[in-house]
């Protein structure tokens, strides 16, 4: 296939979901993972879950980088817009995540210089614009953005830009899911692993999955009927006993990886030695900091930042939404008092999170699982 409506046939689509209904056992209940946001948000939108017989259940993975941000995060990225003399920037939905008392947004209100970028790009072109000011990137994604953030932090270092620095809440995805194949709450079946970590990391740190939990992955495109497919092939090995990882995403994702942003990601970052992960607290050597060489463009490091954790609201359960525990719907609060309009959770947020996709498009599929 060439063209992205034959990713989006839906004849094709019916053909898949037809195929999945003949590899399933009878009287069996499947749990498949799709571990990113943007599964979620494509099996939202484009109905796929409604394409499912109602023993195979799509449980939604922490891959959404805004939606694992916590909220002392958050503050801490307040702290340092509200400096005079900062122009803060970071990615759009950024400035909608609730921090303890308020968003960057408000902080923009209450007089901050907070802008949105597109780009970490974008922020140092700011930064060469504006000497006499110091400008601060809030960095976050997993393996995905880091790169673009590794390259940005080089040519600030090769041009000398001495007024640019970075917060880096760059995640590794990992970490949490060794976590969660160790948590008792949750018996998964098989994951959709994925496609855009994969493009960077390749196919290769994921195979501990199948090697040390016995569990099939299929790494995904994110078109309807590269997920349709997806978890077909999860369903297939589960079916003939195999435990491996496939990737079905081959169009995009090499077993090795990209090893020119695994390289240059290698000398601009090291492993922080713990992160917190919105709900599901601290994980070892899950997130990125910049390395010794990269040390002076370190905002942390640059200004004071209170650094301290703070608990979630008590009506928030994101992080039930984070683990697949809780479907979003679930959720006391999801759709009356937290909406993408008035987030109280990071998953209302992004269009990637659970809940945001959930609320957009999921009146159907919670209608479905009503009856
Ligand atoms: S509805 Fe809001 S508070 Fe509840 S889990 Fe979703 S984002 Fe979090």
């Amino acid at each position: 296939m060439k063209f992205v409506d034959e990713f989006r046939d839906a004849q094709l689509g019916r053909v898949l979901a037809g195929e999945i209904l003949g590899v399933l056992e009878a009287g069996r209940h499947y749990k498949v993972m799709e571990v990113c946001g943007g599964h979620t948000h494509s099996i939202y939108k484009y109905g796929i879950d409604g394409l499912l017989p109602s023993n195979v259940e799509l449980v939604h993975g922490p891959g959404c980088p805004v939606c694992v941000i916590p909220m002392g995060r958050v503050d801490d990225g307040i702290a340092v817009a509200m400096r005079e003399g900062v122009i803060f920037t970071c990615f759009g939905d950024m400035l909608r995540v609730p921090g303890s008392r308020y968003t960057l947004l408000d902080a923009k209100a209450r007089g901050a210089d907070v802008r949105m970028v597109y780009s970490p790009l974008d922020a140092l072109r700011i930064a060469r614009e504006n000497p006499g000011r110091e400008v601060v990137f809030f960095a976050i994604g997993s393996e995905t953005t880091a790169p673009s953030t590794a390259l940005t932090l080089k040519r600030a270092k090769a041009e000398g830009v001495e007024n640019f620095s970075c917060v880096c809440n760059h995640v590794t995805i990992v970490p949490p899911l060794r976590a969660l194949l160790e948590s008792p709450d949750l018996r998964l079946d098989g994951f959709i692993g994925p496609g855009h970590v994969c493009t960077v990391v390749g196919a290769r740190p994921f195979e501990f999955i199948a090697a040390d939990y016995r569990r099939p992955v299929v790494i995904s495109g994110f078109e309807p009927v590269d997920v349709l497919q997806s978890i077909l092939m999860v369903l297939r090995q589960l079916r003939e006993g195999r435990c491996e990882v496939e990737n079905q995403y081959r169009r995009v994702v090499a077993r090795e990886g990209n090893l020119r942003a695994l390289e240059v990601m290698a000398e601009v970052f090291e492993l922080r030695a713990h992160f917190e992960w919105r709900g599901l607290g601290f994980i070892s050597q899950s997130a990125l900091a910049l390395s010794d060489a990269y040390r002076e463009f370190d905002a942390e490091k640059r200004f004071e930042v209170p650094g301290v954790r703070v608990a979630d609201p008590k009506a928030c359960q994101c992080g039930e939404v984070l683990k697949g525990v809780i479907k979003p719907w679930e959720c006391k609060v999801f759709g009356t008092a937290c909406t993408p309009e008035h987030a109280i959770g990071t998953c209302m947020v992004s269009p990637e999170g659970a809940c945001a996709a959930y609320y957009n498009f999921g009146r159907l599929a919670r209608e479905r699982e009503a009856v």
